[in-house]
């Protein structure tokens, strides 16, 4: 008998219970997260396997003692063995680039 491997991607984040064999998969396919992890709501839904990921922030203006809040917009793969809908508020990982515009996973749905 074997035990079940333990997927750890050092983030403290349950792997999904589905497998896929997608070679983008952080759990699955053995695509290293590195950097910043960030999150935020999916505003488009998921086509081709990407998901179009929006959060604001804020930003102090010394200036005028006042903030300034800002969004921005970023492209994340999503492997198939996560369900990502839009509207969700998800947990995406930097990691290396996927393609032109894609540099982030997807690899939490929080909500
Ligand atoms: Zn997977």
């Amino acid at each position: 008998m074997t035990k079940q491997k333990q997927i750890d991607i050092g983030l403290n984040i349950e792997a999904p219970k589905e497998v896929c064999v997608d070679k983008h998969c952080p759990f699955h396919g053995g695509y290293k997260v590195h950097g910043r992890t960030l999150e935020g709501d999916v505003t488009r839904d998921v086509t081709n396997k990407t998901a179009n990921i929006e959060f604001t922030r804020i930003l102090p203006l010394t200036k005028f003692e006042r903030f300034e809040k800002r969004i921005s917009r970023i492209k994340a793969h999503v492997p198939p063995c996560i369900l990502v809908k839009k509207g969700n508020l998800v947990k995406i990982a930097e990691g290396r680039k996927i393609s032109k515009t894609k540099n982030f996973v997807v690899v939490e749905v929080k909500k």
